[in-house]
């Protein structure tokens, strides 16, 4: 399944309705200003020395990204600001590039090219992670490499040639742009804000969805720094919002700031009561989890429809403390197998615990995964509890909001099926 079939799902007609926005065509944002958006986007400022653009998306859409913008402006790209080294935004600038110009000068953060470095170290558990997240399982990645379309390991073909450490104002054919580095969804992330045309491009610090700030399998997310940036950006007074995922706001600075503020509000909430929970004696983890009352918000650009908010407070959990769960037994924990036969025979074999699961999933699904997690754990060979514990997870993927969550548990379910309990 290629990219675009991945996220056919998630994507929406109207900004409001999905994340994964698709524009079917340039977007005017300001004077000679185009967004464009095909999963992620990319916004081209047109200036008299060439066009400015702010990501470039992923290499396997960006010709898309290209004609949108290409349609307007056939000027050469003379800067390309990478607002992380993600790749959906880093990795698709040689489709934007005029036949004959000269390289462009490539702006990113100066944390950025140790991120390419790390994803080298890691290639084979970043595909799993990735196959997992984005609604498969470990089987897609061992199909082989770039099964899924989206994946790229190593520095792009064009990597930064122009790197910054907390602030660089770049002034290009009459117009500036400020780039701000701001820890959010990743250490080296940036938003970007042109003055003279009142556009504001803030990456991934927001997707039209509760933020990216919790991510179960990646590295640490920067909640506080992220709310932080969001009302250093609230106060530019922009215009035009050009988001990294979802649609663009245009002219219609009120509801930019008003989209900012709420998201900074909803972090600066979780970061809060999650650090009180850690100082009242810093419980288990797991009693962190449900001693913070996560916000109800209406805002569509707060639901947790690709991340989810509770998944924020591990990240807060990670930052702040240790890698220990807390709970004495895991500090020095038996394998999973010697400990679920264990509690498989308790209850009279892995099927009885498998069943007892299944009673229990419509009542209380998160206590039915744990038994089933066990019984799956003590008989990965048994037809009967691979069944029933992926029927579960199959049921628990289908009832959650999020990508991840969904993908995560329908993964859990396919691992089950195959009698592999997440490996
Ligand atoms: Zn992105």
């Amino acid at each position: 399944m290629d990219i675009l079939g991945r996220f056919g799902r998630y994507v929406g007609k109207s900004p409001e309705e999905a994340t994964f926005y698709w524009t079917g065509g340039p977007v005017e944002l300001a004077e000679r200003t185009w967004f464009g958006s095909a999963f992620s986007g990319v916004t081209a400022f047109d200036t008299e020395a060439g066009v400015v653009l702010v990501d470039s998306g992923l290499k396997k859409v960006a010709p898309m990204l290209a004609s949108m913008i290409r349609s307007r402006t056939r000027a050469p790209i003379h800067t390309a600001i990478f607002t992380q080294g993600h790749v959906d935004h880093a990795f698709g600038l040689e489709a934007f590039l005029v036949e004959g110009q000269a390289p462009p000068q490539v702006v990113g953060h100066r944390a950025m090219p140790a991120r390419f470095a790390r994803y080298q170290a890691t290639e084979g558990h970043n595909r799993a992670i990735n196959a997992r997240q984005f609604g498969g399982t470990v089987r897609d990645h061992e199909a082989g490499p770039n099964a899924g379309g989206y994946e790229t390991f190593g520095p792009p073909a064009l990597p930064p040639t122009v790197l910054y450490d907390r602030r660089v104002d770049l002034s290009v054919g009459g117009l500036t742009f400020e780039v701000h580095h701001c820890r959010g969804e990743t250490d080296d992330h940036s938003f970007v804000f042109c003055p003279e045309r009142s556009v504001l491009c803030p990456g991934d610090l927001f997707i039209w969805a509760m933020p990216n700030a919790g991510n179960p399998q990646k590295v640490q997310r920067y909640p506080w720094e992220w709310a932080a940036g969001l009302r250093a950006m609230a106060a530019l007074g922009a215009r035009s919002l050009a988001p990294g995922h979802g649609g663009p706001v245009v002219d219609d600075p009120e509801r930019v700031k008003q989209m900012l503020l709420s998201t900074a509000e909803v972090l600066e909430d979780i970061v809060a009561q999650t650090l009180a929970a850690m100082n009242q004696g810093s419980p288990p983890h797991v009693d962190i989890v449900h001693a913070v009352r996560l916000p109800e918000r209406d805002e569509p650009w707060l639901r947790n429809t690709y991340d989810d908010a509770e998944f924020i407070i591990r990240n807060v959990i990670r930052y702040f403390g240790g890698w220990w769960s807390g709970r004495p037994s895991e500090l020095k924990p038996p394998p999973r197998a010697a400990l679920a036969r264990e509690i498989a025979d308790l209850a009279g074999g892995a099927v009885a615990l498998a069943e007892r699961a299944r009673a229990l999933a419509g009542s209380d699904v998160r206590v039915a995964c744990s038994l089933a997690d066990h019984a799956l754990e003590a008989a990965p060979e048994d037809e009967a509890v691979r069944a029933i514990v992926a029927a579960i997870y199959r049921e628990r993927s289908a009832s959650e909001t999020g990508l991840m969550a969904q993908n995560l548990f329908a993964s859990a379910a396919a691992y089950a099926e195959e009698g592999r309990p997440y490996r």
